[in-house]
């Protein structure tokens, strides 16, 4: 941002360039640089929802669920979450009843879940996450979430999901992923 402010002063036009990709990707974070520099328009922020509606859910398999009926603060969720994990472990988080998951505490930074035979732990201010399926132990490395961690943060309160979202991507560093 610095950068582009600077040469805007310098001269009249600025170009960007983004790569291109199939995914309309480029398009997306095209719009996403317009919002941050304030210049993006409604009808830009229509498209990028088309485009993550399109990336996400594909044909018609999510039975009625449809990014427009999700309020602004869910469908944003699901943007975060793909930064930190892939399109079908967020298929198949959603898909995961309700009945399978008992939140056991929700309290200022801490989120505690039972899902399915397994536990989430996630601990905000000391950025520690816990959990302990074999595809979490998998991703452990590289910061990966699984499709229970998934369901989990899709639970909790859209604030507190997009809190831990957001400190995971922009202190990524800092998160410590664990086993049990
Ligand atoms: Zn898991």
């Amino acid at each position: 941002m610095p950068k582009l402010e600077e040469a805007s002063r310098k001269t009249r036009k600025v170009y960007g360039y983004f790569n291109n990709h199939f995914h309309g990707y480029a398009i997306e974070n095209c719009i996403e640089f317009m919002q941050m520099l304030k210049i993006a328009e409604r009808k830009h922020e229509e498209i990028k929802k088309r485009i993550i509606e399109y990336n996400l859910y594909g044909a018609s398999e999510w039975g009625g669920l449809k990014i427009e009926n999700l309020s602004d603060e869910k469908s944003l969720i699901w943007q975060l979450l793909l930064k930190v994990t892939d399109l079908n472990r967020i298929r198949r988080g959603v898909r995961i009843s309700d009945k399978e998951l008992r939140i056991q505490e929700f309290s200022g930074d801490i989120v505690k879940a039972r899902i399915k035979e397994y536990t989430v732990e996630i601990n905000l201010k000391k950025r520690v996450l816990r959990h302990n399926c074999d595809d979490w132990r998998k991703g452990i490395e590289e910061k990966r979430l699984c499709k229970h961690v998934v369901k989990v943060l899709f639970s909790i309160s859209p604030e507190m999901a997009q809190r831990i979202l957001k400190s995971m991507i922009e202190e990524k560093d800092k998160w410590s992923f664990q086993d049990f």
